[in-house]
């Protein structure tokens, strides 16, 4: 899983470093699906319940499991991309919110603290807490700024399949839910609004959208629990 992991974090980066105005998502989906072959890996998300693409790519009010397609990102937006890979029979999964060219200080601020969320969520992933403790890292957190947490999409266990139990709601009741042990692997993945967390579906049957129109954030990291805390799996040195 390890292996897996920083995979998924090589491919982020590499796409990270090619988000610019003019750039299309396809062109992402595609640079995305040629690492993975150069790695040996299969591309997690592809033919997953159907989805057609290797990356799922969700720009501003998109929450996530948006499609790839050839319109040119611009200056100002944000992006959503969810990767994850398959390698010898382990997964892994990760996204990343990132600034296309300069963005608003409100929009900065929505990718900070939901990226804060994020790792206010796995500094709670310690052995013999709960997990209604981690769910509630990221609530605590992102609610008193002013901002909604997506309650119809949650994050997961992770293994030798792409989703397991349990799930990982990033809401919730800190002490409350079952005890984490070590050698538990957890994709956390928080998903926060600028304006209500209501979210809608569009009619290709995958993209969520925010319900208002505003904008959406979306950090996730693969994590190992163990004796000594948390290990993120899905990040670069
Ligand atoms: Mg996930």
């Amino acid at each position: 899983m390890r292996t897996a992991g920083r995979m998924v974090a090589e491919v982020l980066q590499l796409l990270s470093e090619k988000i610019k105005p003019g750039v299309s998502t396809l062109e992402l989906d595609r640079l995305a699906e040629s690492q993975c072959e150069k790695f040996g890996a299969k591309p997690a998300f592809k033919g997953y319940g159907g989805f057609p693409y290797s990356i799922c790519a969700s720009p501003n009010e998109k929450v996530v499991h948006g499609f790839p397609n050839e319109e040119p990102l611009q200056e100002g937006d944000i992006l959503s991309i969810d990767f994850g890979v398959l390698k010898d029979g382990f997964y892994g999964d990760a996204a990343v919110t990132l600034p296309v060219g300069n963005i608003s200080n409100g929009a900065g601020s929505l990718l900070k603290f939901t990226r804060e969320s994020l790792m206010k969520a796995i500094e709670a992933c310690q052995v013999n807490s709960r997990l209604g403790d981690v769910s509630s890292a990221v609530q605590s957190y992102v609610e008193p700024a002013g901002y909604s947490v997506v309650r119809e999409f949650v994050g997961h266990g992770i293994g030798s399949k792409l989703h397991e139990a349990p799930q990982i709601p990033n809401f919730g009741k800190s002490g409350s839910g079952p005890r984490l042990k070590a050698g538990m692997v957890l994709a956390i993945e928080p998903m926060i609004n600028a304006g209500g967390p209501g979210v809608t579906i569009l009619s290709d049957g995958w993209t969520a959208v925010t319900k208002d129109g505003q904008l959406s954030a979306h950090f996730e990291h693969t994590v190992a629990l163990t004796e000594n805390g948390p290990e993120i799996l899905t990040r670069l040195d």
